[in-house]
C-alpha cells in the first residue's frame, strides 16, 4: 500500500507527512483508536517510506511499496524494523542451541509464525499469542540490544510496539528508560487501542496521534476507487458488516470466492440464519446445539466473529422493519422478506438486550474467551430472549 491507498485516516497521515518534510518527526509517538482503525497499518507504511528506496521523507504518495526494502518490511524481515508484540515466555529462550531444539521452543516458535503469517494477509490484525502474558522483559531488553545497532545510512530503527497497554510493568520501565534519552538514530511506534493503560512517563514521552474508527463511507468509497470487483449487495454488505473496523472488512475482501459472485461472507451469514433458525424452532433445539458445537470447534475465531456479526446485522434490520415497514436501508437488503417475516414472527424482542448479548459474545471471542463456552450460553441466552412472551 501507499498513503494514498490508506483507507481513510487521512489527517493522521497528514501530520505524519508534514512532521517528515519538515524534519520535525519526533522519537517517539503513541497511535491511539479503537482496534481496527488502522494504526498499525499506518506505523508499517511509516516505517516503509523511511526504508523505500523509491521515495523522499515528505512523498505525497508514500512508499512505493515494491522495493526490496518495502518488500523486506512487508515480510518483517527488515533489519531496520521491529514488531514487538505480547509473546509466550517459551519463545524467548536465549540462543542456547540446546534449547533449540527444546520442543516448547519450537513449538511456540510455529504458533509465532502463524500468527506472522495471519498478520501478512492482515496487515489490520493486532496479533498476540494465547498463552502470552503480555509484552515481556526479555522482549524489551532484546530491543535495548538492537536500539545500539546503527540502521542503514538516511535511515532509522523503528521499532512497532503493538498492544502497548499489554508491556509488562518491568518490561515498561525499561522501555522508559530508553524513551528518557532516545539514540538519535532511533523512531519508537507504540501502539495502542487503550493508551490509559499505559504508565502515564510513557504517555508523556510519547508525541500521541489519535486515531478514529473509519467511517462507511470512507470504507464505501476506498472500495469503490479499489476493488471495483466488488458490486453491490456485496459492496453494501462489507461496509455494513465491518462497522468502521478495518481488520474484520479485511477479512471480508480477502475471503471473497472471485469466480462467484458470493463471498464467502454471506455463505457464513446464511450459516448463522440457519442456526438462527434451529434455536427458534422447539423441535429443532437440539440441532442447534449440535451446530452450535461443531461451529465452535470448526470455525477460527475470525469466522466465528463473522458469523456472530451477521446475527448482529440481521437483529439490527429486522428491529428496523419492526418499527418502520419501509425501512430502506437495511444491512442485508437481500433478504428483505426474510427479515420481515422475522419481525412479524417475532414482535416482543428486547432488541437492546439481544445487541448487547451478542456484542458481548463477539468481544469474549475477540478476547479468546473458549469458544464452546461463549457460544453454547449465546445460544442459551439468545433463545430465552428471542422468545420472550410480551
Ligand atoms: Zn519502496
Amino acid at each position: 500500500m501507499s498513503w494514498k491507498k490508506s483507507i481513510g485516516q487521512k489527517q493522521q497521515i497528514h501530520v505524519l507527512q508534514n512532521a517528515l518534510s519538515t524534519g520535525r518527526l519526533a522519537h517517539a509517538y503513541l497511535f491511539t483508536g479503537p482496534d481496527g482503525s488502522g494504526k498499525e497499518s499506518v506505523a508499517f507504511e511509516l516505517a516503509s517510506l523511511l526504508n523505500c528506496q523509491n521515495a523522499t521523507d515528505g512523498s505525497e504518495e508514500g512508499a512505493c511499496g515494491v522495493c526490496p526494502d518495502c518488500l523486506m518490511i512487508k515480510e518483517f524481515m527488515h533489519p531496520n524494523v521491529e514488531y514487538i508484540f505480547p509473546v509466550e515466555s517459551a519463545l524467548l529462550d536465549p540462543g542456547d542451541s540446546a534449547k533449540k531444539e527444546n520442543k516448547k521452543f519450537t513449538e511456540a516458535k510455529e504458533r509465532y509464525d502463524a500468527l506472522l503469517e495471519k498478520k501478512k494477509q492482515n496487515p489490520y490484525l493486532s496479533p498476540a499469542m494465547e498463552r502470552s502474558m503480555g509484552i515481556l522483559t526479555e522482549q524489551i531488553v532484546a530491543l535495548q540490544h538492537k536500539a545500539l545497532f546503527m540502521p542503514n545510512e538516511g535511515s532509522k530503527k523503528i521499532f512497532i510496539i503493538s498492544q502497548a497497554e499489554r508491556l509488562h510493568p518491568s518490561a515498561a520501565n525499561k522501555l522508559l528508560k530508553l524513551l528518557e534519552e532516545p539514540p538519535a538514530h532511533v523512531l519508537f511506534i507504540l501502539v495502542s487501542s487503550r493508551p490509559d493503560a499505559l504508565l502515564p512517563t510513557i504517555r508523556s514521552r510519547c508525541q500521541a496521534l489519535r486515531f478514529s474508527r473509519v467511517t462507511q463511507q470512507e470504507l464505501r468509497l476506498w472500495l469503490q476507487q479499489n476493488r471495483p470487483e466488488i458490486q453491490e449487495p456485496n459492496l453494501s454488505f462489507i461496509v455494513s458488516f465491518s462497522r468502521g473496523n478495518l481488520r474484520l472488512a479485511w477479512e471480508f475482501i480477502n475471503n471473497r470466492d472471485s469466480d462467484t459472485a458470493e463471498t464467502a461472507t454471506i455463505v457464513l451469514r446464511n450459516e448463522a440464519l440457519e442456526y438462527l433458525r434451529k434455536v427458534l424452532t422447539p423441535s429443532r433445539f437440539h440441532e442447534a446445539i449440535t451446530s452450535c458445537e461443531q461451529n465452535a470447534k470448526n470455525l477460527s475465531r475470525g469466522d466465528l466473529v463473522l458469523f456472530l456479526a451477521a446475527l448482529l446485522l440481521f437483529f439490527q434490520d429486522a428491529n428496523h422493519r419492526r418499527i418502520n415497514a419501509d425501512f430502506q436501508e437495511l444491512n442485508n437488503p437481500d433478504i428483505s422478506d426474510a427479515i420481515n417475516r422475522f419481525a412479524k414472527n417475532f414482535p416482543n424482542p428486547d432488541f437492546f438486550q439481544i445487541s448487547t448479548l451478542t456484542e458481548e459474545a463477539i468481544r469474549a471471542i475477540e478476547r479468546n474467551a473458549s469458544p464452546l463456552l461463549v457460544m453454547a450460553s449465546f445460544t442459551a441466552e439468545i433463545k430465552g430472549l428471542l422468545l420472550r412472551k410480551a
